[in-house]
Parts: structure tokens; sequence; C-alpha cells
């Protein structure tokens, strides 16, 4: 079984709540925040394997290209240009989907590939560990993300998402058979919340809202949830000493207090994810 974890902002806590559940439930960590992979600090997983991520991209060749532009016209994404001198390839724009070579009538088109970033996996005791990281100045995320979550382990998987509600965060939780959404008692933190329901609801899929740094004296994102018909899987109080435990770059389930609430959190997942 995947669970997605996200949050339509970032900042809530998101892979501070995935990395202690998957420990605290015994379930794999899969980091596809890509862009900022940053859940593998806190487990500092051993045997890392390492593998490339690459997509193709066209070459033309020039002495068959007769310049007619036919590929240009057809590159939805604009990663082609025409000159007067030959077919320019802009390599970042490119999504590598073929349709240029399909077109071309003059056998032009070959494609070769470039690594865009890497998978690493590796252990944490019993629990998997597997990341996506993007190369610096890479602009699409969606090829790594894809290449993460193709062959997942068994068991159960916490897919830790991409902020926001972006398209890296849809192809996330296109291999999601449930949702957690995590989220904190601010105006934004609501807003976003709303944003974030309403992009879970339309994969029918069961989902729960945990609520981060907790404030029982601000019950704004209950009372979204009851109207809702959401249900809270857990919160987890507000403190100075989460803070700094997770700034050293430990877990907080090593608090007592916060093991026992992730405790419950697993506990109240199983009713809404059966998972045994
Ligand atoms: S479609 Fe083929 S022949 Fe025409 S411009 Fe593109 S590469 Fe050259
Ligand atoms: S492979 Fe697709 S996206 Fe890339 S240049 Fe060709 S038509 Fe454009």
């Amino acid at each position: 079984m995947n669970i997605a974890i996200l949050s339509g902002k970032g900042g809530t806590g998101k892979t501070t709540i995935s990395t202690n559940l998957a420990v605290m439930a015994g379930g794999n960590y899969i980091d596809c925040d890509v862009e900022e992979p940053n859940g593998f600090i806190f487990l500092n997983p051993s045997d890392l394997k390492k593998e490339e991520v690459k997509v193709d991209y066209p070459v033309i060749n020039d002495n068959n290209c007769t310049l007619c532009g036919d590929c240009a016209k057809v590159c939805q994404f604009n990663a082609l240009v025409r000159t007067k001198k030959n077919i320019i390839l802009f390599d970042k724009l490119c999504h590598s989907c073929h349709a240029c070579k399909i077109v071309c009538k003059y056998e032009a088109i070959s494609f070769k590939k470039r690594e865009i970033g890497i998978i690493e996996e590796g252990k944490y005791n019993n629990i998997i560990c597997k990341r996506g990281i993007l190369n610096i100045g890479e602009p699409m995320a969606v090829p790594v993300i894809k290449d993460v979550l193709k062959d997942l382990p068994n068991g159960i998987n916490f897919i830790d998402c991409a902020p926001g509600t972006s398209c890296n965060v849809v192809n996330s939780l296109s291999y999601a058979d449930g949702a957690i959404l995590v989220t904190e008692p601010s105006a934004f933190g609501l807003h976003d919340l709303n944003m974030a329901v309403n992009l879970v609801r339309n994969f029918h899929i069961p989902f729960g809202v945990i609520i981060n740094k907790y404030n029982p004296k601000d019950n704004r994102i209950q009372k979204y949830c009851q109207k809702e018909n959401i249900k809270i899987l857990g919160t987890i109080n507000y403190s100075r000493k989460v803070a700094e435990t997770y700034s050293s770059g430990k877990m907080i389930i090593e608090i007592e207090e916060y093991k026992k609430a992730f405790k419950e959190i697993v506990k109240n997942l199983k009713e809404v994810f059966p998972w045994n």
C-alpha cells in the first residue's frame, strides 16, 4: 500500500511527519520531493545504491535535414527553433515525447540520453529508504519522480511528496492508495489545506489530516475538517523542544511525548487505510 503525504504549503513539517511515521509504522520511506529531498538527513540510511535518471533528447543530422521546420512546428514545448542555418534545440524544454522524430520525413532526427538526476536507495534498520534528486538547474522533476515510484518495495510505502499542489504532487498521487494531508493552524495553512483537499478528492482515495504545530487555542482546522467530514488522524503539539530536535537532525519520536502521539496516529491510520 502506498500512502502519499502532502501539504498544500511548504513548511508545515511534512518531511518530519513522513520520516517519523515511516519509522513508527515500520513502513518504507520514499522521498519524492526531488527538488529538496531532505528526509535522508534524519534517517541517514546505510548501504546506499545510486542510479542515474536519464531522459531522451533529439539530435539533428544536418546532412539529412532540409530545414522544412515540421519538427519545430509539432513541438508543443517550443524546444526546437528553426533558423536560416539549422534547427536549434533548447534541451531543458524538451519533454522527450519523440513527436519531432515521428513527423520528420527525412530521417534527420535520432535520440541521445542526458542525465537529469539520480535515485538513491538504502536502509534504516529494516525499512527501505528511497529518494530522487533532481540535478540543480533542471526544470522538470516529473521524470525523476516517476523513476522513484516505478519499482516500489513491498509493504507500506510512505511517499513524501513535494509541497503545494503542482504536477509533481499530482504525479506522486497517481501512485497512491491513500493520502495524509499535513497542515498547521494558520490562515495560510487552512487556505492551502483546502487546495490539497480539492486535489486529493479528484483521486477518489481515502485520506485524513494531521495537524502539526498544534495549538489548542486555535481550532480553525478542526472546524474545517468537521464541515468537510474529513478525519483528523492526529495532532503534533507545537513546542520549542521539537524545533531543537528537528534542527539537530534527530527524529522527534526520540521524545517520549511525541512517540506516543505518533503511535496514536499509526493506530488511526490503520482504520483509514487498512493494510494488515
Ligand atoms: S523535420 Fe526533419 S528535415 Fe524538417 S527541419 Fe526538422 S529535422 Fe530537419
Ligand atoms: S522530443 Fe518532443 S518535446 Fe522534445 S524536441 Fe521533440 S517534439 Fe519537442
